[in-house]
């Protein structure tokens, strides 16, 4: 941390096919963390990969490439594939209001700096050459594993992780992998070591020096990162560098479904576009992931994210309701109030940025508010500076919470849900779909809610 200026780097989606809702948890969890840190004062720099290439179907460098499996998949080439699942991953996290970090570099666009960082491990002699790629020898790190807390003698070849031919330690990897003989791949590169493209870890590590330097302040990425992924980048850097790559590791737990974890590879998997289809607003589905602690699971259920719906119903609600204070003073004490909100919602931010405990500390001051008010005795300044305070605790949040209020659609687009709601009424769900469509289009987005249709702007 230099002058109060925080790197942070977070992986990346890899771009095969659509973000699952899983992967988007992980998202919103890192900018909650990037938000925490710019309230409480520090400059964050936020860099975030794009895997584009080199991602195989197995942690133990065999199977084949993700893209590839994608292009194959839908008759395009990898790079089209990955171009349009990147644009698909941006516009869903932009619906979930994620700031967009200030670097998001690809894969396939630092190739030079990954045979670079290679060829520093190489010469400090932690590298070997096998039929197919340049793999790392994890027995040359006394501390490999120490992030996962692996044993050595636990990791019997097999036992977790494939065999896999010229392999000399089960935890051994792939930094370059060559291409088959007998095929040409799409994405392929010259390298020292001969026709290729890159391990997946070596990408992280590469980056995030490059952006960040040899050693930065916080990683993060999902759990399932830890045992093999960041084991990995962890390896490589200090190979490298003889440094320890990373302050502070942050992983978010799973979303799951049942007792499974919510995952591309299993077929079935949710979007944000199929929960929008449901009728739920992204950012519903944002305040759904702050109910949960970001190190504890969260079971996905459509019911709690719906119930989550009407949570942020209530706050865009009492946004509504304190911008629409008339009296002009206010008959009751309420800075108190005000002071333990504030008070309580950065003690629980800063403690490890327990969400679900500061959503509840909003709840009880809106409850008192909202008493006050029900007696019309809060003033307009007073209100002024309640809305002001639910702005700050947005800044964190990042429920937009300041685009609802007083801001009224266009009359065209007001007929327009009149008319979209009588075709519900009447059960003319596809015409009615049409119309949300139109909406939309005029830039606003319809919200069914108990107490009937309501509008926002995109
Ligand atoms: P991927 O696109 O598979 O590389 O994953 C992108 C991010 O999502 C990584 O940080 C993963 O750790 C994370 N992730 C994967 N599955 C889940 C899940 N079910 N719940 C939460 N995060 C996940
Ligand atoms: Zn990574």
């Amino acid at each position: 941390m230099r002058d109060r200026e925080v790197g942070m780097y977070c992986c990346g989606p890899t771009v095969y096919d659509y973000a699952h809702i899983g992967n988007l948890r992980t998202y919103i969890f890192e900018d909650v963390l990037r938000r925490a840190l710019t309230c409480a004062g520090f400059k964050v720099k936020h860099v975030m990969n794009i895997t584009d290439v080199g991602h195989l179907t197995s942690d133990a460098d065999t199977g084949e490439d993700k893209i590839e499996i994608g292009a194959k998949r839908e008759h395009k080439s990898a790079w089209e594939v990955a171009e349009f699942y990147t644009k698909n991953f941006f516009s869903d996290t932009e619906k979930l209001n994620i700031i967009r970090p200030e670097i998001t570099p690809k894969a396939t666009g630092t190739i030079p700096e990954q045979v670079e960082l290679i060829k520093k491990i190489e010469k400090n002699g932690f590298t070997y050459r096998t039929e197919d790629g340049i793999y790392f020898d994890t027995s040359k790190l006394k501390d490999y594993g120490k992030l996962a807390r692996l044993k050595k003698e636990n990791l019997k070849a097999g036992a977790r992780i494939e065999i896999v031919e010229g392999k000399k330690n089960p935890t051994d990897f792939a930094l370059w992998k060559f291409s088959p003989h007998d095929q040409k791949r799409q994405m392929e590169w010259d390298s020292p070591w001969g026709i290729g493209f890159p391990g997946w870890h070596i990408e992280c590590s590469a980056m995030s020096m490059k952006y960040l330097g040899e050693t930065f302040d916080i990683h993060c990425g999902g759990i399932d990162h830890i045992p093999v992924h960041h084991t990995n980048e962890i390896a490589q850097s200090e190979a490298a560098t003889g440094k320890e790559p990373v302050k502070y590791w942050v992983h978010g737990e799973f979303l799951v479904i049942g007792k499974e974890k919510m995952a591309k590879r299993a077929g079935s998997f949710t979007t944000l576009q199929s929960l929008i289809d449901e009728g739920i607003e992204p950012l519903a589905y944002r305040f759904f992931c702050l109910t949960a602690h970001y190190r504890s699971q969260l079971t996905f259920d459509i019911n709690a994210v719906k119930s989550a719906q009407l949570g942020l119903l209530r706050m865009t609600d009492f946004m509504e309701r304190l911008d629409e204070v008339k009296e002009s003073v206010t008959k009751k004490d309420i800075s108190k109030v005000m002071g333990k909100a504030r008070d309580d919602f950065r003690k629980f931010i800063e403690d490890d940025l327990n969400t679900p405990k500061a959503l509840a500390a909003i709840s009880d001051f809106m409850r008192e508010i909202n008493a006050v008010m029900d007696r019309n005795a809060l003033g307009r300044e007073d209100a002024r500076k309640m809305r002001d305070t639910m702005l700050d605790f947005d800044r964190v949040l990042g429920l937009r919470l300041g685009e609802t209020g007083k801001e009224n659609a266009p009359g065209e687009v007001q007929k327009l849900v009149s008319d979209r709601d009588k075709l519900r009424k009447e059960k003319k769900f596809k015409e009615s779909d049409l119309i949300r469509n139109k909406i939309k289009e005029l830039g606003w987005e319809v919200l069914d809610t108990p107490k009937g249709p309501k509008v926002k702007k995109i």
